[in-house]
């Protein structure tokens, strides 16, 4: 699909992506002052049904991050819904999908706008990970540190703070890693620049707690369901950098992520060097949860959406 076909809700219109404009001199332009959710859609085959993921506590931690920032959510969750529902089946998608559901200020503004607030809804085809990668991902532990309460709550998914995962991101590749792994101010483990993170270590989940400098992620939290459920224990604490290169197993998580297996950190092999048993067999469990798959999902993760 082309810039020309493809369709985004915007401020109660759907419209074309070429057409969706806003002011140069918008706040969120020019100090990134806007909270986005992303979203995970997934289609099933055998049922034709494409099922959001945990859309209601995405649009919780929307709502939180507004109240954070002292932004309106201009509109209401069904309204949202609404909104997905509309532009998924303008575009005519049948597939997984990506969904970005942003609030933003874009109006002429400071950085110490309060409104008024538009909201955009961006959907874009995403084929989920089919398998675990199997040689996974090579991190690196970041020189930056990651962002602080004190500073730039993490708490909020605010685009400015993603600022923090792009040093870090791109450090991470210019000296040949995939991807960062971001300490926080007291020197422990906090997140990837996008994802959560855990560690398998002596057949025990770890990972950083929320007051590790993490946002709190929707897959972590799914995590800690299906690791409970597999009858693991899940420590949620300060993990210390050290201890990573102790673990078993390490895999990052995120609603872009899913389960991504990290095989090593700083050049030092994780396990065997491969994605680990526990980490593939939560990526297993994770895929059969999101496609509707499992009987023991609570009903409230899947929001089945007509997409005609
Ligand atoms: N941390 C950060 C900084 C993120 O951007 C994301 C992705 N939204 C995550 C963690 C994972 O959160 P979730 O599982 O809710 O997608």
């Amino acid at each position: 699909m082309t810039i020309e076909s493809r369709r985004l809700w915007f401020g109660g219109d759907l419209v074309k992506a070429c057409d969706a404009h806003i002011p140069v001199v918008a706040a969120t332009a020019q100090f990134g002052l806007n909270v986005f959710e992303g979203l995970r859609a997934y289609w099933n085959d055998d049922d034709s049904v494409l099922r959001i993921f945990r859309l209601d506590d995405h649009l919780r931690r929307l709502k939180e991050s507004c109240l954070l920032l002292d932004l309106e959510l201009p509109y209401t969750e069904d309204e949202i819904l609404s909104a997905i529902e509309a532009v998924v089946a303008a575009n005519g998608y049948a597939e997984d999908l990506a969904v970005r559901v942003t609030v933003l200020v874009a109006e002429e503004g400071s950085w110490s706008s309060v409104g008024p607030t538009e909201m955009f809804v961006a959907p874009i085809p995403r084929p989920r990970k089919l398998t675990p990668l199997r040689e996974g991902v090579a991190a690196c532990v970041s020189s930056w540190e990651r962002i602080d309460d004190r500073s730039f709550p993490p708490l909020a998914k605010v685009g400015a703070n993603y600022m923090n995962g792009r040093y870090a991101h791109l450090e991470a590749q210019r000296t040949g890693y995939d991807l960062p792994i971001l300490l926080n101010r007291h020197g422990t483990v906090a997140e990837g620049a996008g994802a959560c993170l855990f560690g398998v270590r002596n057949g025990r989940l770890i990972t950083p707690d929320l007051a590790s400098s993490i946002l709190d992620s929707i897959t972590r939290d799914t995590i800690f369901v299906l690791a409970d459920r597999l009858g693991f224990e899940i420590e949620a604490r300060p993990v210390l950098r050290s201890e990573l290169y102790l673990c078993d197993e390490l895999f990052l998580c995120g609603s872009a992520a899913e389960v991504t297996p990290v095989t090593s950190v700083d050049r030092r092999t994780i396990g065997s060097g491969l994605a680990g048993d526990i980490t593939s067999f939560l990526h297993c469990e994770y895929l059969d949860v999101v496609d509707g798959k499992s009987a023991d999902t609570p009903e409230h993760w899947l929001t089945a959406i007509a997409t005609i």
